[in-house]
């Protein structure tokens, strides 16, 4: 059974300078993305919309920022496309919730979602350098000259603005251009966490177990590194035990058959004995046997069941090395590699 979720995002800024809508729903994710403008709308309202306009209208800084906003490259970040996962745990029993680790969840979680979520991180860190920038620009426009302090220390229009005193006084515009430029900031940062949690709760209900853990930017980075080197170990391992299978073609078990005298090495029954004969891998091949020559026997059926995939270490009947040396001298080889 598996909680339910918690995500959502939102979006940012001024409706003249919106550049981005991200709606998240990872389902059974607790992840929160956050993109945020830096004001409150409330600031801005508490003024006359008249104002607001007026300030819009005329605000050099206000005009600079929509075009420096307008200028941004930002990417994108869809988190709708993910594979979900569910990232909250409820064990049936306390030795599930021993067994169950909060990175297990985590890592099942990257590895369904590996090529999407390593673009993510990809993006995310290009919206970091490029935020930096433009945090610099953006810091610049704030030497717009249209409202200053005279000799007196009081605020009065720029050069060439005297008139828009009759409008509205130079403090108020001062105070609506600031919100304006506060609000308008663009930001594209993203606040990743993922949280994992293990829970169990007693049948009696009186023992709770809970285990939670939280993964930033940092931590899903290393974690897809880690988890993209086991994929691709696993891949290998997996073609490696295809190979070697492939390698026992009729012409091997052949062979093998005949040098092992068409009976099991282990019980020496025969197909007159009304068993069925198999050639087996003495290490069996998922544990890293190969299928040379010296690698493969031949068992009965029975035998071979009670065999099935241990392998502890010894070898399971004996191989006649005379037999073996004779069938290599004879050069049938040419199967076998
Ligand atoms: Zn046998």
């Amino acid at each position: 059974m598996y909680s339910p979720i918690a995500a959502l995002v939102l979006t940012a800024t001024d409706n003249n300078t919106s550049w981005q809508v991200i709606t998240l729903c990872v389902v059974a994710a607790l992840a929160i993305l956050v993109i945020i403008g830096n004001a409150s709308e409330g600031e801005l309202k508490r003024n006359k919309p008249e104002h607001v306009a007026f300030v819009k209208t005329h605000s050099t800084l206000y005009k600079n920022l929509r075009e420096l906003n307008g200028r941004q490259k930002f990417h994108e970040i869809s988190w709708d496309t993910l594979i979900t996962y569910p990232l909250s745990k409820f064990c049936d029993t306390y030795a599930q919730y021993n067994r169950t680790s909060t990175s297990d969840l985590f890592q099942e979680f990257i590895e369904l979602n590996i090529a999407k979520l390593g673009e993510m991180v990809r993006l995310i860190k290009k919206n970091i350098i490029l935020n930096t920038v433009y945090i610099k620009e953006y810091k610049m426009l704030l030497s717009s000259p249209f409202v200053k302090k005279n000799d007196k220390g009081k605020l009065v229009y720029g050069e060439g603005y005297q008139e828009f005193s009759k409008t509205m006084k130079p403090k108020k515009f001062l105070e609506i251009e600031g919100y304006l430029y506060k609000k308008g900031q663009l930001d594209p940062s993203v606040v990743l966490a993922i949280t994992c949690e293990v829970r169990y709760i007693s049948p009696a209900g009186r023992n709770s177990y809970e285990n939670k853990r939280t993964y930033n930017l940092e931590n899903l980075e290393t974690w897809l590194d880690i988890v993209v080197r086991n994929v691709k170990n696993r891949s290998e391992r997996q073609n490696k035990i295809s190979h070697e299978r492939a390698r026992v073609t009729n012409s091997v078990r052949y062979n093998i058959l005949k040098r092992d005298g068409h009976s099991c090495k282990i019980c020496g029954s025969t197909a007159s004995d009304g068993v069925k004969l198999h050639v087996d891998h003495v290490v069996p091949v998922s544990k890293g046997g190969t299928s040379d020559n010296y690698n493969l026997q031949t068992l009965c059926d029975r035998c071979n069941s009670g065999k099935s995939n241990k392998f502890d270490g010894e070898r399971i009947g004996d191989i006649d090395f005379d037999d073996l040396e004779e069938f290599l001298e004879s050069g049938d080889l040419e199967d076998l590699v």
